[in-house]
């Protein structure tokens, strides 16, 4: 085989499965992989061993610390770096790794959000190794992805309950698959992250507060031209903006990240990464870390990069596509063949998905629900807030006959003729995209389209998973005592009853569409379109149920995990508020005030020589109004999120920031806005729309 730079460098900074078969011994190397396989716990002796070799590996390529890598609640990594160097009493140092350190580390757990779990006086918290994503290298520290628990077992990170659906998952698929005489040594679920992001000037980002502290801007004029000349999507990529995606492509796939597709995304300065899928909770890491290489490569070549789900209004906002589906041993369950109609296995498991995204929408959207999201979903840009499944040509026909009754071909693939004889026909794709859909079949695997950009997508990873296990257990049951004769008869009718009592969440038309919304209203389909209407699905009690059942989030993690989402709500408005009341009284009134003074200052001068100056008179009352209402609105933005903080209940608190903070945010937004489009750019304390979204 040809080598060249990729096939060489891939995976060079992650501990393999390559390397740690050529540095274990054999029986440690075969022990390894059985616990690993088979989910076990690891012994210590083991973990010495595996600890020895890795440490080895890790100064060879010029390491000197290491640390427990993990994923606190606020969503993204955490790391706290300790050297392998351990002083000896003649005055030289050994570079040490204990098997204890790499299984476990004991991070001071009441520094991260803990939705009340642990209170100060406990803190006590542990990072556990999970050996099923590999360690790596970043900025000479060998990484170690963990789980973070506290003291007392529960989870505090967004991994532990992520590794907990994923074997509930395999648990119940295996059962399934059983009944169809299949035992394979495992099931696992499959996730492609696409990566939505957008890169801008990197002075420009340091100009602006909203920025900087926000991630979003707060304010800025609509801009000249936005989106509308559908220019920008797959458009020839800028030679800086390729120079960096190239670097990237090289660090990502070091790190054995499969990054594959990259583009131009709808609005201008946004982009696209799509990864090949991986086995979820490796995958879900793996987007993590190719997140902060975003950020941190971006600004090897003068950009920014915003992973804010709205970073501008005006053009379309960023999402990350959670394409999902389940492997048993590398084959795709959610594979429909030529025949979907005569799979029965692929209908069950398709039944039971529709049933899991049927009766657990609301948890979904519940794990998508974030103060960034929110100005995506249902703005015509992203799907509704309403949760619904698409399946399109190849599916939608063989589901409307099952629940007739009747037995119906799968659509196939249609021949067309493009009319240019030098053009190759081609197949028309069996599922044609759907993009206003939130959870779409798209050939084999579904695309959950509501996660936001910067969300980990553990949270919908976790519903997915658990409900889907939930579903394959009904399954169990309903054919629990049929003989081996009548089960295909009643499979069929598992599945048959099972689309017909879901019918009500599939949807194959326009979900941006207002008859959608009224539709789906008639259907009873929840539409939770804020976060604080969204969150309280998380402790439902019928929720937490399903949770304990299936181990996955017990009633105290539930509640924990929706106070610390509630207050992160409430948090981000806050600091929104109060960015925008800072620049408001620093930068833009300042501002302002100056501008309207030299132009009534013109004025005065020009009256003195008998110039009449009507348009500047004018100009100057307008910006003299401008001033005031800006003035009063900060101060009522304020008061607003003043009150709001000092509400205790974090309910309450959501809703108040909702319907009392957020419109007065707009009102301030629109009185500086209106003055932008009327002072002069050189007065203008900020780089504008304009200037950002079009650079050169
Ligand atoms: P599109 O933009 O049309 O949605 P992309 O090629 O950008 O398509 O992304 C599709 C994503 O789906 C990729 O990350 C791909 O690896 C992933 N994918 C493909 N098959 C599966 C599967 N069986 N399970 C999970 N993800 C998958
Ligand atoms: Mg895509």
């Amino acid at each position: 085989m040809a080598q060249n730079k990729v096939t060489e460098e891939y995976g060079s900074l992650v501990f393999s499965d390559a390397d740690m078969r050529q540095r274990l011994p054999k029986p440690t190397y075969k022990e390894l992989n059985r616990v690993i396989k088979e989910n076990k716990p690891i012994d210590l002796d083991i973990a010495n061993e595996v600890a020895h070799a890795m440490k080895e590996w890790a100064l060879e390529k010029g390491a000197t610390h290491f640390t427990h890598w993990f994923q606190p609640l606020n969503g993204i990594t955490s790391e706290k770096h300790d050297s392998f160097m351990t002083p000896q009493e003649d005055g030289t140092v050994l570079m040490a790794f204990s098997g204890k350190e790499l299984v476990q580390g004991e991070p001071d757990a009441s520094s991260f959000p803990n939705g009340g779990l642990r209170a100060t006086f406990e803190a006590r918290g542990y990072t556990v190794w999970d050996p099923m994503s590999p360690a790596f290298i970043k900025d000479e520290v060998l990484c170690i992805p963990t789980a973070f628990i506290s003291y007392t077992g529960e989870a505090l990170d967004k991994k532990t309950p992520l590794l907990r659906s994923e074997v509930a998952l395999e648990t119940q698929a295996k059962r399934v698959l059983a009944l169809f005489g299949r035992e394979p040594k495992r099931v696992v679920t499959t996730v492609g992250p696409e990566q939505e992001y957008f890169l801008i000037k990197e002075s420009d980002f340091e100009a602006r507060a909203d920025l900087r502290l926000c991630g979003r801007t707060l304010f800025g004029a609509e801009p000249c031209k936005g989106q509308e000349l559908e220019e920008h999507y797959f458009g020839a990529i800028r030679p800086s903006v390729n120079a960096f995606m190239k670097e990237l492509d090289d660090e990502l796939w070091k790190l054995a990240i499969p990054a594959k597709t990259k583009h131009n995304e709808v609005a201008p300065c946004q982009h696209e990464l799509a990864p090949v899928f991986e086995q979820g909770s490796l995958a879900i890491d793996n987007n993590l870390l190719t997140m902060e290489k975003l950020k941190l490569l971006a600004t090897n070549y003068g950009f920014a990069c915003l992973e804010h789900e709205k970073p501008f209004a005006y053009v379309n906002g960023s999402g990350k596509h959670d394409n999902w589906s389940m492997s048993a041993d590398g084959r795709n369950l959610l594979e429909p063949g030529p025949h979907p109609e005569d799979n029965l296995q692929f209908l069950v498991f398709l039944a039971c998905l529709i049933a899991a995204v049927d009766e657990h929408a609301d948890l979904l959207r519940m794990s998508v629900a974030s103060a960034g999201n929110d100005h995506r979903l249902g703005a015509n840009e992203a799907p509704p807030a309403i949760v619904s499944v698409f399946l399109g040509d190849a599916l939608s026909p063989v589901v409307d006959a099952l629940i007739r009754k009747e037995h119906a071909e799968a659509h196939e693939g249609e021949l067309m003729d493009l009319g240019v004889p030098a053009l190759p026909d081609i197949f028309r794709d069996n599922t044609d995209r759907n993009r206003t859909s939130p959870f779409a079949f798209t050939g084999n695997k579904f695309e959950f389209r509501m996660p936001g950009s910067q969300q980990n997508l553990a949270d919908c990873n976790v519903v997915l998973n658990t409900a889907v296990a939930e579903q394959c257990e009904r399954f169990c049951d309903y054919v629990a005592n049929c003989s081996d004769e009548d089960f295909y008869a009643v499979a069929m009718r598992f599945v048959r009853h099972t689309f017909r009592d879901h019918h009500k969440v599939i949807f194959d038309g326009n979900g941006y569409s207002d008859q959608w919304e009224a539709e789906a209203e008639r259907r009873g389909l929840p539409n939770l379109r804020t976060t604080p209407e969204a969150l309280p699905a998380l402790i439902d009690p019928a929720n937490i149920a399903l949770f304990e059942k299936y181990s996955v989030l017990d009633e105290a993690e539930c509640h924990a995990r929706y106070i610390a989402k509630a207050e992160k709500y409430a948090k981000l408005i806050n600091i929104e508020a109060n960015v925008m009341v800072h620049m408001a009284r620093h930068e833009y009134l300042p501002a302002i005030i100056d501008y309207s003074g030299d132009i009534a200052t013109a004025v005065a001068t020009k009256a003195e020589l008998g110039i009449e100056a009507a348009v500047e008179k004018q100009l100057a009352k307008t910006l003299t109004a401008g001033i005031d209402s800006i003035y009063e609105l900060a101060a009522e933005l304020d008061a607003k999120n003043s009150e709001a903080r000092k509400i205790a209940d974090p309910t309450e608190r959501d809703l108040v920031y909702r319907d009392n903070v957020i419109p007065a945010m707009e009102s301030l937004r629109a009185a500086v806005d209106s003055m932008e489009t009327i002072c002069s750019k050189d007065c203008w304390p900020v780089p504008s729309y304009n200037d950002m979204l079009f650079y050169v």
